[in-house]
Formats: structure tokens, sequence, C-alpha cells
């Protein structure tokens, strides 16, 4: 065996034990929470906290995270195994005269494996964990729908991604190219998403009358801000969690709160959730995320250039460059989960907690915290993790730490 496919290997190995004993972790961490420890009880913010159900809504996620992550890494081993890229890429050019053609559909191709894979733990999410606990309201129908629109934004993205590497490669200057073009595609993906992509799952009303819009209103007058756009999405077609997101870039944005936090909060509440939504955008959080994804991208198009001219591609009987590609991707993916991944998360985290500061130093910290213990009352949120878990998936802190942050704002 080669140096590259021995890397692979060792890479693969530690990647799923670490996420492997990561959950095993939380799942300790969990089990040993069987009651309200003394110091929750100082949190008068929690009043109503179902804790044995929230406790056993985390296990519940947590199981099928494992499978989930699981089938991940079983489908990795089987692609290098069989070679399945260069199968399906010989296949292709075969059959295809076109080859940036076949580059293309060996994108389509490889998002299709991995969407087939992770159809039955959709279904898990939805009709078993999600509608157990009393959250999800999907119907079947609109359960394939979702899945059908989820598998061609996903092929027409991979399509695309390898279609247009194999046109790049062909110049020696490709990592360049290739940087630029993420780079543009990103910002222009993050311009549609609020227009395009989100109304195909929600449909989104703007918020123009009632209360909450009049309070709204005059936070953002109080601001100085203008209203470039509040909507409310139908959520509660799909699900009875609520949340509220900004989405979008600039001027091209929309400030998307659920119909479900509509109507489970006070005004005053809905209006504490909204200043976080604006803590987000006024401190530019969105263009700082991607200034941090466009660097860790850069450095990972170095490091498959290195891997090109080190016989990578070789390593897996890649003939051409999309395979090279795939290949490439699953090696670069396991060191983002790696290192990567607690990088760009402890500065979501920390995003998360200067946009409450935000909303509390504005409106007080006691309304915050109503607010988001309410939110995570009714949502089933989970109060602490294990740092370690914590530190590898949570876009979120956990809401005790949120609650213990706003606690000295008055
Ligand atoms: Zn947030």
């Amino acid at each position: 065996m080669n140096m590259w496919r021995v890397l692979f290997w060792l890479l693969w190995g530690s990647a799923a034990l670490w996420e492997a004993l990561l959950h095993l972790l939380e799942w300790r961490y969990l089990k040993g929470k069987t009651g309200l420890p003394l110091d929750y009880k100082e949190t008068t913010y929690l009043p109503s906290f179902k804790w044995d159900r929230s406790v056993a809504y985390a296990k519940e996620r947590l199981k099928v995270s494992l499978g989930e992550t699981l089938t991940n890494y079983a489908l990795y081993a089987l692609i290098v195994m069989w070679g399945v890229p260069t199968l399906i890429d010989e296949y292709l050019m075969l059959k295809i005269r076109a080859p940036l053609l076949a580059s293309g559909l060996l994108g389509a191709s490889m998002a299709l494996l991995f969407w087939i894979c992770s159809l039955p733990w959709s279904w898990i999410k939805v009709f078993d964990v999600e509608r157990t606990f009393g959250f999800s309201r999907v119907t079947k129908k609109t359960f394939f729908r979702d899945q059908a629109i989820k598998l061609i934004l996903m092929s027409l993205v991979s399509f695309g991604g390898l279609g247009c590497f194999a046109l790049l490669f062909k110049s020696p200057l490709w990592p360049l190219y290739l940087a630029i073009a993420l780079i543009l595609f990103e910002i222009v993906a993050m311009f549609i998403l609020p227009f395009v992509i989100i109304p195909m799952f929600f449909k989104l009303t703007p918020l123009t009358q009632g209360e909450v819009a009049e309070k709204l209103e005059s936070f953002l007058a109080e601001m100085g801000l203008k209203n470039s756009g509040i909507y409310v999405a139908d959520a509660s077609k799909r699900t009875l969690h609520s949340n509220a997101f900004v989405s979008g870039l600039g001027k091209a944005k929309k400030i998307v709160l659920f119909d479900t936090l509509l109507s489970s909060l006070t005004p005053d509440e809905v209006c504490a959730v909204f200043g976080h939504e604006l803590g987000h955008w006024i401190s530019r959080h969105a263009i700082k995320r991607m200034g941090l994804l466009w660097t860790a991208q850069i450095i990972l198009i170095l490091l498959a250039y290195i891997m090109f001219n080190a016989g990578f591609g070789q390593s897996f009987h890649a003939q051409s460059p999309q395979t090279f590609a795939v290949y490439a991707f699953l090696f670069l993916n396991m060191l983002v989960t790696l290192f990567f991944q607690p990088l760009i998360l402890s500065v979501s985290r920390r995003q998360e907690l200067e946009a409450d500061f935000f909303a509390a130093s504005r409106l007080g910290g006691h309304q915050m915290a109503q607010a988001l213990s309410k939110i995570s009352t009714s949502n089933l949120g989970w109060l602490t993790s294990h740092p370690l878990y914590e530190m590898w998936y949570l876009t979120h802190p956990p809401i005790y730490e949120r609650l213990k942050a706003l606690k000295d704002i008055p």
C-alpha cells in the first residue's frame, strides 16, 4: 500500500473513532443527568423546564446522529475500497463523448449516493424522533417533496462543482481559479438564499401589522435602522420548534421569524429574539464567518494542490481531474472534521453570545433571558453538554451558558 492510501486510512480511522468517542462522551454525560443540579435552581428563568423529557430527547437525537455519522464513514470506506468514482467515471467517459458533461455527471452521481445514504436517517429523524416528542407535523408527501428538493440542489451543486473543476484544471493556475470560483459561488448563493432557496421550504409573509410588528418597527427606529424586510415563515406546517434567522447579505437580506415563535412568545419576547438576529446583522457576523470559511478553503485548496503534485491521484487510480477531486474531497473533509470544525464552531458560538449581548444591552438581560428560556423549554433544548462535544458540534452555546452570560446585564 502506498503512502497516500496509508494516510487516508489513518485519517479515516482517527476521524471515525474520534467522532464515535465524542458521541459516547456526550451519552455518558447525559446519562449522569438525572435531576436538576443545585446551581441550576438559581436560574429562575427555567421554572417549567422539562428535565427528563429534554434528556430523553437529547439522547434520541444523539443516537441518530451517531448512526448517521458512522454510515458516512462506512460510505467513505466503500467508495475508496471499490474505487467507486473511478468506475463511474470510466463508464461515463465511455458512454458520453463530452468530457465536461461526464465530469458534471460524476458529481451528480456522488451526490445521489450520499443522498441515498442520508435518506433513512432523515426519515428516522422526522417520523420517529421528532414525532415521538410531538414536534414534527411533516406528512409523507411533504417529506418526499423536501427530500427531492434536497437531492436536486445537491446534484446541481455537485454537477456544477465537478464540471467547473475539470474545466479550471486545464490551467496550471487551477488552485487560484478554483479559489476565486468558490468564493464567487458562495457570494451568489448567499444573495439568492433568502429569495430562491428558503421560499422552496417556507411560505414567507411580510410582518406588517399587529402589536409585534409595531414593537419591531419602533425598535428598528430606535436603532436608527430602516426596515428592509421582516418575514414570518409558516414553519408550523412542518414543525412545532420555534426559531428565527437572518438570511442573505447586505441589502438583499431577510429577517425571518417562525410563526411558531410568534404564537408562543409575548411581543416583548419576540422583540428580544428579533434583537438577537439584529445583533448578528449589525455585527456583520455572516461576512466575518464567510471570511473565516474562505481562509479555510484557501488552505484546503493549497493542500489539494500539494496532494496532486505528490501523487495523491495515482495512489487512488484517479485518471481524471474529477476523480482526483472526489478522493481529495473525502480526504480533506475528514481533516476539516478533525481540525477546522472546532475552530469554525467556536467563532459561531462566540457570535451567538455577542448577539445575545447586543439584544440584552438594549432591551434588558431579563427580557432576553426570558425569551431564551421559553424557547429552550418549548423546544426541549438541552441545558449543558460535554465540553468536547460542545467544541466539535454545537453552533450555539448550551442554553445554560447563554443564561449565565445574561445574568449580569441589567
Ligand atoms: Zn443567533
